[in-house]
């Protein structure tokens, strides 16, 4: 990609895997609405999981936009920390080490919501038993120890709202931890918000649209999805 040219993205988009999202956020329906919205980037970051990527991947190649192998990862301290990779092993190695230390519950569909996976006709073929949505064992740190290692790149979620978030959660940005950029959500004037959080200005930020229905996808506080600018683009160069 041309590091130039400004591209439009967003990276916090949940499928019909995670058990809050609607179930018409397949991979086929998703990818279909971000070509729609005109987006270049598109990252599905479902709960603690990866599974419904490897089929995604295959339909975003077909249709010409870029999907970054990603998850949404919930720490200890119940903080969501969205976690992108430049392929999809290195993915899928951090979500077999998330499995392993997530909390042994069933999901209760009835309660959460369903968990489904979808094939490449965009039909769904199994149901994820285990519950999803739910604190993984791992810390903060080991979270973003472990993706950065895997060479992954870490971007706390939503970090303006009053759950799931790293400043509510452990009031700061661990200083030591290898974080460049933070999300701030879409009803945020990012702007403003650093205003008022002046010990969050060496960060970077980008807005994802944290969708979980599929006329939510691309919106951030500027209609049209998150423009990665010159400098964005050469800190995530890793991973776009
Ligand atoms: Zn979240
Ligand atoms: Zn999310």
């Amino acid at each position: 990609m041309n590091p130039r040219k400004n591209l439009r993205c967003d990276l916090h988009i949940h499928s019909c895997l995670s058990p809050c999202a609607d179930l018409l956020m397949t991979p086929g329906n998703i990818i279909k609405q971000a070509v729609k919205a005109g987006l270049d980037y598109i990252a599905i970051t479902d709960h603690n999981s990866a599974g419904n990527i490897p089929v995604a991947r295959k339909l975003a190649e077909r249709s010409g936009i870029k999907l970054i192998p990603a998850m949404e990862v919930e720490t200890r301290e119940e903080v969501h920390l969205l976690c992108y990779f430049p392929s999809l092993e290195p993915l899928q190695e951090m979500e077999s080490i998330v499995a392993q230390n997530l909390p042994d519950l069933q999901n209760d569909e009835e309660y959460f919501g369903y968990q489904l996976l979808t094939d490449i006709n965009d039909q769904y073929i199994a149901k994820e038993e285990r519950l999803l949505a739910a604190a993984s064992m791992l810390t903060f740190t080991e979270i973003v120890e472990t993706a950065t290692k895997l060479g992954g790149v870490v971007i706390p979620s939503h970090v303006d709202r009053k759950s799931n978030s790293v400043l509510t959660h452990l009031g700061f940005i661990p200083p030591n931890a290898e974080i460049k950029v933070i999300e701030v959500s879409p009803n945020t004037d990012p702007v403003e918000f650093l205003r008022i959080h002046p010990e969050l200005n060496q960060y970077m930020y980008i807005q994802g649209s944290d969708s979980h229905y599929l006329d939510d996808i691309g919106r951030c506080s500027r209609a049209g999805g998150f423009v990665i600018n010159d400098q964005l683009h050469s800190l995530l160069r890793s991973i776009l």
